[in-house]
């Protein structure tokens, strides 16, 4: 047991026109509102084109609501980009950057992310930073050797805990149904605190925030956020229903 307060964060991805979007916040808002108790944060991560609108809805309930990308700059000429201060405008508390989505479809490197991360941080913004290795780099024996070198490219200058969560979202298993088992996830977060204490200090950190992220599920949650370096989840697909959602933050218990 670590005294680092659990992060059950959901990202929405590209999921969820108005109805249904609001819905889905309404109850996640709801069900935290009737147990307030809960020891967890809760985060919501809708598409930009719901953030201000999910806010709204979720206001007062204690869920925090980001996105799931932000631009390196302030504002200018980025045609279709949105800037952290934008987020921050709409509502968002925190915003997620460098998911392997976005790595692989957008081409982000390692220090494109900590731009972002640095971006977010300038606002206001907590920075979900994300790390994870594939599949090859896996069976390759490089998961550590990725992960560290994530981790030392990703993270913005300025990190702490308070403002950054580290999110180690496997690509292998993220949206697949395939888990990494509590040992390979625990390897991964202990490595990346080591890496976090080499460049922060221990202190600091022994209270970072370090989620697990890949196809986490009800039924895997309590096994998985029982481990000593994990700090909490960053949920896709269990993140559209409510009850899969709230199952997952009641693991917390
Ligand atoms: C994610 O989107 O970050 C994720 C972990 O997705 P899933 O839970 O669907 O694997």
């Amino acid at each position: 047991m670590s005294n680092r307060r659990p992060l059950i964060a959901g990202n929405w991805k590209m999921n969820k026109l108005s109805a249904d979007g609001l819905a889905l916040a309404a109850g996640v808002a709801g069900r935290r509102r009737a147990q307030p108790d809960l020891p967890c944060d809760v985060l919501v991560c809708p598409p930009f084109t719901l953030l201000s609108e999910v806010a709204k809805a979720v206001a007062g309930s204690g869920v925090m609501v980001g996105a799931q990308d932000c631009h390196a700059k302030v504002s200018g000429a980025h045609t279709g980009d949105i800037a952290a201060a934008m987020l921050k405008d709409a509502g968002c508390g925190a915003v997620i950057v460098g998911h392997s989505e976005r790595r692989t479809d957008h081409g982000e490197t390692d220090a494109m992310v900590k731009a972002k991360a640095e971006a977010a941080l300038a606002a206001g913004l907590m920075a979900v930073v994300c790390v994870g290795e594939t599949l090859a780099e896996r069976d390759a024996g490089r998961t550590f050797e990725v992960n560290r070198s994530q981790v030392q490219g990703s993270l913005p200058d300025g990190a702490n805990a308070a403002n950054t969560v580290i999110a180690y979202e496997p690509v292998w298993a993220i949206g697949t149904g395939r888990v990494a088992t509590p040992e390979q996830a625990q390897d991964v977060h202990a490595l990346i605190r080591a890496e976090l204490a080499a460049r922060l200090g221990a202190a600091e950190a022994a209270k970072m925030r370090i989620l697990y992220g890949g196809s986490m599920k009800p039924d895997n949650a309590k096994a998985l956020l029982a481990l000593p370096d994990v700090d909490g989840g960053l949920i896709g697909g269990a993140a559209l229903k409510v009850e899969d959602f709230w199952a997952i933050a009641e693991a917390c218990a």
